[in-house]
């Protein structure tokens, strides 16, 4: 790692933006209408379609740290129609309640785009879509089935593109194809999630930061200044709901870690091409996204130590230097006129992981409970949707209305069971990603079109597949 780059002080995102200024903490004990725990991107966008669709509702939010602390102010800034979970979904409740939840996907990165336009929240938001590119014989072949598969779903704007149509949109060196869908867009996360929070404050929602909550229990979180009684509690914790009492072994606490370079020069964008800054991904199992940024950049993003012991998560988004290698060796493989830039900057962050890979969004109507996450690495988009279904569930449970096209879509009210006792978990997370990572490596060097049967195995050991 060069001495000139940052590693941690939480993401190269609040570097270039700096901190907010802190909110208070909660003063004392207190009641609201409904109390959400956690400022991301699903509490603040569930407080927003909240406090739109009914404008007296008393609505607080409780932040550990600040909002925007978590994955939402460290994120890639893919803002995509991707979501957790749907080939489960359809096993279980059909292809067409399938087809309806990624259609609620692709309108939902359309109402971010139009939401945050609406609210004057200038993310750099910039509607490129998204690029996968395939670039080993293997590769390939998972290139073509997943666009055949995201084409039976519905997405009939999909473009399947060979090389030279590939290298027309970015030269990524030795890519033999890509799949490229309209339904994305690259975003400045922080801009995002701190223009959502002073948009939600404005509108009227109390917002404590410094307050984390210690206990969750019905119609009460529990902080160390007070408790919040509300008929409604809102879990939007992702990937730290492993710290809250009793929630030890829900969603599994996942590794992301991104890099920074320095913004390019021309000469160098010149051999890249990018022009339409799509969001950019490939088809290894350790897979990698990057976006150019506003400022000229490439942000680029993989898995680096997948998992902590006992679903331990953060140190401020500090990564190890062999992840920030491992990054740029990602980042010189695919563009190697890179070979000399700087990275500015590296960080890493948490995602939420449930047991069988699916997102999902709960309202306990018996108990006021609710909770919306384990997105895994889609969550950008997802949040959105999990809030105004949310919104739906509230309304409809406190008789405002009945249900909605959102309410009724298969990852509402799923259930998953929990994840092993430690030390299984620690070792079959870090199994599951020694396997991809191997196999990336042994797909690389060979001509084998079939995917890699050790990477085939880890899906379905880690109940992926
Ligand atoms: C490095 C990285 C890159 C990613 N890239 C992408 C991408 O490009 N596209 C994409 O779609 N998704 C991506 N994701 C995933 C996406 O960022 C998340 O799914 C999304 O931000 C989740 O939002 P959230 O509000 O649910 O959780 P978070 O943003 O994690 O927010 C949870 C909040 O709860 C607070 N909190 C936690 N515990 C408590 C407590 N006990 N009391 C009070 N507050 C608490 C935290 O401080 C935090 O602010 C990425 C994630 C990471 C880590």
């Amino acid at each position: 790692m060069s001495t000139s780059t940052v590693n941690g002080g939480i993401s190269f995102w609040y570097a270039q933006e700096g901190l907010p200024a802190p909110r208070e903490p909660l003063p004392g004990d207190t009641t609201a209408d409904i109390c959400i725990v956690g400022g991301g991107y699903t509490g603040l966008w569930t407080a927003y379609y909240l406090k739109k669709a009914v404008p007296f509702l008393n609505i607080t939010v409780l932040e550990a740290k600040f909002c925007g602390y978590g994955a939402s102010g460290r994120n890639g800034g893919w803002l995509y129609n991707g979501i957790a979970g749907r080939g489960r979904y359809a096993r279980l409740h059909g292809h067409d309640a399938a087809v309806r939840l990624q259609q609620a996907m692709n309108d939902t990165v359309d109402e971010v785009v139009r939401t945050a336009a609406e609210e004057n929240i200038d993310a750099d938001i910039h509607q490129g879509g998204v690029l996968e590119v395939a670039y080993t014989p293997a590769q390939l072949e998972r290139l073509k089935t997943f666009h055949a598969v995201e084409i039976a779903f519905g997405e009939k704007d999909r473009a399947l593109l060979g090389a030279r149509e590939t290298a027309d949109r970015v030269r990524v060196a030795g890519a033999v194809a890509s799949s490229w869908t309209p339904h994305g867009a690259r975003l400045h996360p922080v801009k995002l999630v701190t223009g959502l929070a002073d948009t939600v404050a404005a509108l009227g929602v109390t917002i404590h930061e410094s307050t984390p909550v210690t206990e969750i229990r019905p119609k009460h979180a529990v902080t160390p200044y007070g408790t919040v009684r509300a008929p409604y509690i809102l879990r939007c914790t992702e990937g730290f709901t492993a710290g809250l009492k009793g929630q030890r072994r829900a969603w599994l606490p996942m590794n992301s870690s991104m890099i920074a370079t320095e913004p390019l020069p021309q000469s160098v964008w010149d051999t890249i091409g990018w022009d339409g800054r799509e969001a950019l991904g490939d088809m290894a199992h350790a897979y990698m996204y990057a976006q150019r940024t506003a400022d000229n950049r490439i942000a680029i993003g993989g898995r680096g130590v997948p998992y902590r012991y006992g679903s331990r998560t953060d140190n401020d988004g500090r990564t190890q230097p062999a992840t920030i290698q491992a990054l740029r060796d990602i980042l010189v493989r695919f563009f190697p006129t890179t070979a000399g830039v700087r990275i500015d900057h590296a960080w890493s962050g948490v995602l939420g992981v449930p047991r069988d890979w699916c997102a999902t969004v709960t309202l306990d109507r018996s108990t006021g409970l609710g909770w919306a996450g384990g997105y895994v690495g889609s969550g950008v988009a997802t949040t959105n949707l999990a809030a105004r279904t949310l919104r739906d569930l509230i309304q409809q449970d406190s008789g405002q209305s009945g249900p909605t096209d959102l309410t009724t879509l298969p990852w509402v009210n799923h259930k998953v069971r929990k994840w092993e006792p430690e030390p299984l978990r620690w070792l079959g997370v870090q199994a599951m990603y020694a396997a991809y990572r191997g196999a990336d490596r042994r797909e690389s060097r060979g001509r084998t079109t079939a995917t890699d049967r050790v990477a085939t195995l880890a899906d379905k050991i880690s109940g992926r597949g």
